[in-house]
């Protein structure tokens, strides 16, 4: 956790659309109740999916969520989305609390709020062409009459590099990355504010990858968009965020500037990840070795700090007290880690 908890607005204001944050995330929380079959089964564990995130994206900036499989990073973006309710927390869009929104605004924040998602074939609807999926927001939240929708699918597809005489097709006629391009038409065609790409990379080819990633960066100008980029990939996420929080267990375990984090990571598993990464291993001195052994279970993580059993730097502090996410000292504003020896000064047992 910051310092200070984050400043929330408690009473919406006109300026707070246009001042302050985007999205501001505070103390989310989600956990999963394990149950015995049945309607009435019995609770047998509580995976703990999400705890205490806080964070905020400031409009037209790109920021990351790095973390192993499993860390919790898709739950979060769900949680923020709607699509799963929150346990604890609070999340504020353009300075209004969603908790606060009526059922009808809900439906504008969410045209605001737009995702794409892993599987570009698994998200997409086999049944309806390529145009039909694009126009499919433009359609649910009635934007123009049918003239405009058809014009704005036409100028998205461009924009994201199909041909236009294609749409007529159905998705399991398109590649595996122009199928991500039309999730990408469709999510920008009701032109959001919000863009939320979970792990948008990841079930496309290497030689796909950095085209998609390159068409991202080119359309954030284009449409004004702001990205909550989530992704186990460090490299592709160096590429495009100005600023990455790195999660572990659920938990945000170190937060700052992309280049501040990739010079100066303070956190032992943050480390770990950048000196996996083969451009930065490869012919430098590795500051610490890739994470070993597996990422523990959710459903009992470990106590005190949660990477103690895989940190190479554990002392016996470390498996009694959980660190909690702070300001590290000699940094650059805004960086953050949980980690009782973030400072490198702070003598080790
Ligand atoms: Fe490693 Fe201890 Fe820091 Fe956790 S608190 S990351 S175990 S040194």
């Amino acid at each position: 956790m910051p310092d200070s908890p984050p400043d929330i607005p408690r009473e919406y204001t006109p300026q707070a659309e246009t001042e302050g944050p985007l999205l501001r995330v505070c103390n989310l929380t989600k956990h999963f109740e394990l149950r015995e079959p049945g309607l009435f089964g019995r609770v047998t564990g509580t995976v703990q999916a999400v705890t205490d995130v806080s964070f905020e994206i400031h409009r037209g900036e790109t920021f990351a969520i790095v973390g192993e499989s499993g860390c919790g990073k898709s739950t979060l973006a769900k949680t923020i989305a709607t699509i799963y309710p929150a346990d604890f927390g609070e999340v504020w869009f353009s300075g209004n609390r969603l908790a606060d929104i009526s059922t009808g605004d809900l439906k504008s924040t969410r045209r605001r709020v737009q995702m794409i998602f892993q599987d570009p074939f698994g998200s997409l609807n086999p049944r309806m062409t390529a145009a039909e999926i694009i126009a499919e927001p433009l359609v649910i939240h009635a934007m123009g009459d049918k003239v405009e929708q058809r014009q704005r699918t036409r100028e998205v597809a461009e924009a994201v590099g199909l041909d236009t005489g294609d749409l007529n097709r159905y998705p399991h006629q398109f590649s595996g990355g122009q199928r991500q391009r039309i999730a990408i038409a469709r999510a920008i065609a009701p032109k959001p504010k919000l863009v939320i790409a979970d792990e948008p990379l990841s079930a496309l080819d290497v030689s796909i990858q950095s085209q998609i990633l390159n068409l991202m960066v080119a359309l954030q100008h284009r449409e004004n968009l702001t990205y909550f980029f989530i992704s186990h990939d460090l490299a592709a996420v160096r590429h495009v965020a100005g600023r990455v929080a790195v999660m572990y267990l659920g938990r945000i375990v170190e937060m700052a500037d992309t280049e501040a984090l990739f010079a100066d990571a303070r956190h032992p598993y943050t480390q770990a990840l950048i000196a996996a990464l083969p451009e930065i291993g490869h012919g430098k001195k590795r500051r610490a070795a890739a994470p070993a052994g597996d990422v523990p279970s959710p459903l009992a993580p470990p106590p005190g700090c949660p990477f103690h059993p895989r940190c190479p730097k554990a002392q016996d502090l470390c498996r009694v007290e959980r660190p909690e996410l702070a300001t590290v000292k000699k940094a650059r504003k805004g960086h953050l880690a949980a980690c009782h020896f973030s400072d490198p000064e702070k003598p080790q047992e």
